[in-house]
C-alpha cells in the first residue's frame, strides 16, 4: 500500500475525552472515530486489526472442533421471555418496537437465540456433542461506556456455545475452549491470566476469565493471584485465608451493656473512643438489592464486597443505600438512628447477611439502632436476629492464599474473555432437549465462551505502546512494515524504496510505502504512532549501498544492504505467522 493513497488521519493531540492509552493511541493514530458515546467507526487501520484478531479466533475455533454460523442481530422479545430475561435484564439491553408494536432487542448476547437455534436442530444424542460459535457486533447500552474500544457500546464479540448429554461432556469442552483459549490471546501477542470468577446467581456454576493484567487504569478488575501456587481469581470471587487477630473482647468488657458512644460514626472514631481493636467491632452496612433494604454485617476491619453480597441474596442489581433510605428503614422499624449506629437488632422482615468473619466474634461492639450508643461485650445470641453465614468479604492484599497459605498478591486486569459453565440455565427453561439411547428426553447441558474482539486490539495497545506510540504485536499490526524514503525527489532513494517494497509484498508480507511529500521527522513520528513492527529508511546512506532497519518493540536499529533487510524482514515476519 502506497501511504500517499491510504485513508490515515492521524491527529496532533488525543481525543479530548480519552482517559486512557489505548483510547488515547487509538483516537491520535486514528484507527478509530468516534460516532456517539460508545460507538465508534473502525477506520481501515483498525479493521485490519480486528479482522487478524478474528481470523486467529476463527483458526482456533474451528480447530478445537467448533463451527461458526451468524445469527441475527435483532431479536424478538418472545424468546426473551421463555428464558425469563425479558424482564430482569436491565438497560444495558437496547429494546425497540417494529412497524408492528413488536418487541424487538439489539444482541448484548445471543444465549436464547442459540439455544432456540439447537432445539430445533439437536434432537438425538447422536448428534451431541456440538459446539456454535459467531463473530458479530454485540449491542450493550453500558451505564458509563468509556475507555475507547475496551467498554464500547457496540462492539465485536466471538461467542461461543456448546451443546453436551451430560456435565461430564461439558467439563471436557470446557477444558477445550480454555485450551483454544490460550493460544489464541498467545498468538495475539498477549500475556494472559485465566482467573477464577463470579458466575452470577446460578449456584454450583464455574466460569473462568481471561485478563490482560496492566498497570493502567485500563484494569478495571483487581486480581488476586498466588506466586508460590498456580491460585487466582478476579475480587468479585477470591477468597483468602486471614491471618489471627484479636476477635474475643474478654480482656476489654467483662459485662454486656449499652453505652454512650457519642459522635463515634466512623470505625475508625469508635474503636479510638473505646481504645480497642477495629476486629472487635461488628460493622452493620445498608444496601438495597434489587430495590430492597439488606444488612450486610461483617467485621469492621474488613470490606463488603458487593458482587458476593447480591449473589447471596440471589440478586442482579445491588447498591450501597442513600441516607435517606436507611432514615426511611430506620422510621420503618421504629428507630431513629444515624448512619454509624445501625445494627441487626430488631430488624425482623429485613433480609441479614452476615459474613463468615462474624462466626467467630465473641464479646464485641455493635449498634443497636440508637444514635450515639453502642452494644458492648456483646456475643451472637445477644443480638436476637437470625442470619446465613456466607462469604461476603472483599479480600485484601497481603491476607492468605486459600490454596496454599502464602500472602496474595493483587494486580489490575482487563476482562478479554470469559468461558462459563451454564449447565441447565437456558436449556431448561426454553425447553431445549435431546433423547436419549432409550428415548427420554433431557435437556442440553451447555457452555458458553465469549472473547470481546475488538477490547482485546485495545487490550493489546494497553500491553504494547511508549510515549510516541503503538508497538503492536506483529500478528496483529495492520502492516507489518513500513518503508521511509527521506526524499521522495532522490531518484535511487525511490528506486530501492520501490524494490524492496516490491519483493516484500511478492514474498506476502504487507508493507507501506511512505511515498508522502512530507519532511522524514513527519513520516517518522507517524510510523512510531501507527505502530508499523519494523521500519526500513531508506535515506542518504543508500549512497554508501545500506539502509536503516528499526525495530519498533525494542528499538534496535542496524544498518544493512536493501536484499540483507528485505531476508531479515522475510525471515522474522514469517517466523510469527
Ligand atoms: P464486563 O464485566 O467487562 O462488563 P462482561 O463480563 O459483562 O464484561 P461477557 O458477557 O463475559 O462480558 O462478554 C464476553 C466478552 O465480551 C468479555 O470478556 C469482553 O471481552 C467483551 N465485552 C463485554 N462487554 C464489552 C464492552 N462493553 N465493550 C467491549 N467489549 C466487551
Ligand atoms: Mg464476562
Amino acid at each position: 500500500m502506497k501511504m500517499s493513497k491510504m485513508f490515515i488521519q492521524t491527529l496532533r493531540e488525543f481525543p479530548s475525552d480519552a482517559e486512557v492509552i489505548s483510547h488515547k493511541m487509538l483516537g491520535r493514530a486514528g484507527f478509530i472515530k468516534k460516532l456517539a458515546p460508545g460507538i465508534y467507526t473502525y477506520q481501515p487501520l483498525m479493521w485490519k486489526v480486528l479482522k487478524k484478531i478474528e481470523n486467529i479466533v476463527r483458526e482456533e475455533m474451528d480447530n478445537a472442533g467448533a463451527q461458526e454460523l451468524l445469527m441475527p442481530f435483532v431479536q424478538p422479545k418472545e424468546l426473551w421471555e421463555e428464558s425469563g430475561r425479558w424482564e430482569v435484564y436491565g438497560k444495558e439491553l437496547m429494546r425497540l418496537k417494529d412497524r408492528h408494536d413488536r418487541d424487538m432487542c439489539l444482541g448484548p448476547t445471543h444465549e436464547e437465540i442459540i439455544t432456540s437455534v439447537a432445539r430445533d436442530g439437536l434432537k438425538s444424542y447422536k448428534q451431541l456433542p456440538v459446539n456454535l460459535y459467531q463473530i458479530q457486533s454485540k449491542f450493550r447500552d453500558e451505564i458509563r461506556p468509556r475507555y475507547g474500544l475496551l467498554r464500547g457500546r457496540e462492539f465485536i464479540m466471538k461467542d461461543a456455545y456448546s451443546f453436551d448429554i451430560d456435565e461430564a461432556g461439558l467439563d471436557k469442552e470446557y477444558e477445550n475452549m480454555a485450551k483454544a483459549y490460550k493460544r489464541i490471546f498467545e498468538r495475539c501477542g498477549l500475556d494472559t491470566k485465566m482467573v477464577q470468577s463470579d458466575s452470577g446467581a446460578i449456584g454450583g456454576s464455574v466460569s473462568h476469565e481471561f485478563m490482560v493484567i496492566t498497570d493502567t487504569d485500563a484494569g478495571e478488575n483487581d486480581v488476586f493471584y498466588c506466586n508460590d501456587c498456580d491460585y487466582s481469581a478476579n475480587s468479585n470471587h477470591a477468597i483468602s485465608n486471614l491471618p489471627d487477630a484479636v476477635v474475643d473482647g474478654k480482656e476489654y468488657f467483662n459485662e454486656t451493656k449499652i453505652i454512650d458512644t457519642p459522635n463515634t460514626h466512623s470505625i475508625e472514631e469508635l474503636s479510638k473512643f473505646l481504645n480497642i481493636p477495629s476486629t472487635l467491632i461488628l460493622k452493620t452496612l445498608v444496601y438495597i438489592v434489587d430495590k430492597k433494604p439488606v444488612l450486610a454485617l461483617i467485621r469492621a476491619d474488613k470490606a463488603v464486597e458487593e458482587t458476593k453480597l447480591m449473589n447471596a441474596v440471589g440478586g442482579i442489581d445491588i447498591r450501597i443505600a442513600s441516607a435517606a433510605e436507611i432514615a426511611e428503614l430506620m422510621a420503618e422499624k421504629g428507630f431513629d438512628a444515624v448512619p454509624g449506629f445501625i445494627g441487626p437488632n430488631s430488624m425482623k422482615g429485613v433480609k441479614i447477611i452476615a459474613d463468615e468473619t462474624v462466626k467467630d466474634m465473641k464479646n464485641f461492639v455493635v449498634g443497636i439502632n440508637q444514635t450515639d450508643k453502642h452494644l458492648i461485650g456483646a456475643n451472637l445470641e445477644d443480638l436476637g436476629a437470625k442470619f446465613d453465614y456466607t462469604d461476603i468479604r472483599l479480600v485484601e492484599r497481603g491476607e492468605l492464599c486459600p490454596q496454599c497459605g502464602k500472602p496474595l498478591q493483587v494486580t489490575k486486569g482487563i476482562e478479554v474473555g470469559n468461558i462459563f459453565k451454564l449447565g441447565t440455565k437456558y436449556s431448561k427453561p426454553m425447553n431445549a432437549v435431546y433423547t436419549d439411547i432409550n428415548g427420554k428426553t433431557h435437556p442440553y447441558v451447555m457452555g458458553c465462551y465469549g472473547i470481546g474482539i475488538s477490547r482485546t486490539a485495545a487490550a493489546a495497545v494497553e500491553a504494547h505502546y511508549d510515549e510516541h506510540g503503538i508497538k503492536w504485536p506483529i500478528a496483529i499490526a495492520p502492516y507489518h512494515v513500513v518503508i521511509v524514503p527521506v526524499n521522495i525527489k532522490d531518484e535511487l532513494q525511490m528506486k530501492v524504496a520501490n524494490e524492496m517494497y516490491d519483493a516484500l509484498k511478492s514474498a506476502g508480507i504487507e508493507v507501506v510505502l511512505d511515498d508522502r511529500d512530507e519532511r522524514a521527522g513527519v513520516k517518522f513520528k507517524d510510523a512510531d504512532l501507527i505502530g508499523f513492527p519494523y521500519r526500513v529508511t531508506v535515506g542518504k546512506t543508500i549512497n554508501e549501498g545500506f539502509v536503516e532497519f528499526k525495530v519498533r518493540e525494542t528499538d534496535e536499529q542496524e544498518k544493512y544492504t536493501p536484499e540483507q533487510a528485505t531476508e531479515k524482514l522475510i525471515k522474522n515476519i514469517k517466523a510469527v505467522l
